[in-house]
């Protein structure tokens, strides 16, 4: 045989595509700081009257759908994750199925949630999840407007409307109700997560155990970004930080420790227990990094995302994978 004619390869058939495409669709779930929460009061179904700045973050989950035959099934790999209807992505399915007018529960869809937001944290990773669940949902099952993904999300959870539009926004009421703001330029964030989270209940316990005691909360200094930006609806001020600090006094040494590294404003996030740093250049955000770690705590850098860059990045992808 000579040289050449062993180089001679034939064309392998080509194969007749008899697999079925089965259906994928993926979206990131990104999480959330405060910029400022006030307590407006409580009100006679059991929440409290909140006036709060939501800012969107680049930290996410990731949340995917497929379409397989069976009941509907939910998978995550991180330990603590409810895998049943206590996790809000279970709950924003069902409320979605039955929003869509589908019969019983749930069918022929997996879900499944990669995270990487801290969880008891105060990052909205729940309602992050929960809103893009919502969105691929909507997309796998034949599609949903904007306007029911919004009514079934207030349904599911405070913050889960919210993310459905990102950005900077003012929420109202139990902050199911969401308003655009103006959005704050871009800063890098640096996130500070202690060993312990502190869940919503307990915080909102907390503080109406110190309004019923009438505890007088420490002034904490106004921190205005030295931004062009109308930096007044967000004080960095946090209404549920005294009362968290007085049971775990950690969130006070974090906040201390976040503007001695160079952050130009720093407060807790939501109901904690994550505390954040808010820092214009990223060199400086990188050098509190190295400068808290070695804490004990858990130290993350993450960057605001406007409205924009928030629709772009959370779109949701669509797949096929071979069944
Ligand atoms: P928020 O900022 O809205 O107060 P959080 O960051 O404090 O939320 P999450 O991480 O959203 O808290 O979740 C708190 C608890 O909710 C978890 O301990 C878990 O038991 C439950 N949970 C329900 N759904 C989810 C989910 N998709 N991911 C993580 N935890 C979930």
């Amino acid at each position: 045989m000579t040289r050449a004619r062993r180089h001679v390869r034939r064309a392998p058939p080509r194969k007749v595509a008899t697999t079925r495409r089965r259906r994928v669709v993926a979206a990131r779930a990104h999480g959330k700081v405060n910029l400022d929460l006030r307590v407006l009061g409580s009100r006679p179904d059991g929440y409290h009257e909140l006036r709060t700045v939501f800012q969107s973050i680049a930290l996410h989950d990731m949340v995917t759908a497929q379409e397989k035959a069976g009941p509907f099934v939910l998978k995550c790999r991180t330990p603590g994750v409810p895998l049943d209807d206590r996790n809000l992505v279970w709950r924003a399915a069902a409320a979605l199925w039955r929003a869509l007018g589908r019969a019983g529960d749930p069918a022929d869809t997996v879900v499944t949630i990669e995270k990487a937001i801290p969880m008891q944290a105060g990052l909205g990773g729940g309602s992050a999840d929960a809103a893009a669940a919502l969105q691929v949902l909507g997309r796998l099952w034949g599609g949903a407007p904007l306007s029911l993904l919004r009514e079934v999300a207030a349904g599911v959870g405070s913050d889960a409307p919210f993310f459905l539009s990102g950005g900077t926004a003012l929420g109202l009421g139990r902050g199911e109700e969401v308003y655009p703001l103006v959005d704050l330029p871009r800063h890098w964030i640096v996130l500070v997560r202690p060993p312990f989270g502190v869940s919503t209940v307990e915080a909102y316990s907390w503080y109406d155990e110190d309004r019923a005691a009438g505890v007088r909360e420490p002034r904490i200094d106004v921190q205005i970004l030295p931004v062009p930006w109308p930096s007044r609806a967000a004080q960095m001020i946090n209404d549920l930080e005294a009362p968290i600090a007085r049971h775990h006094p950690e969130i006070d040494q974090m906040r201390t420790a976040l503007r001695r590294a160079g952050a130009l404003a720093a407060a807790m996030s939501g109901s904690g227990s994550a505390v954040f740093g808010l820092f214009q250049k990223r060199a400086d955000a990188l050098a509190a990094v190295e400068r808290l770690s070695g804490s004990g705590w858990r130290v993350l850098l993450t960057e605001s995302l406007d409205r924009g860059d928030y629709a772009r990045r959370s779109r949701p992808m669509l797949r096929r994978r071979a069944a």
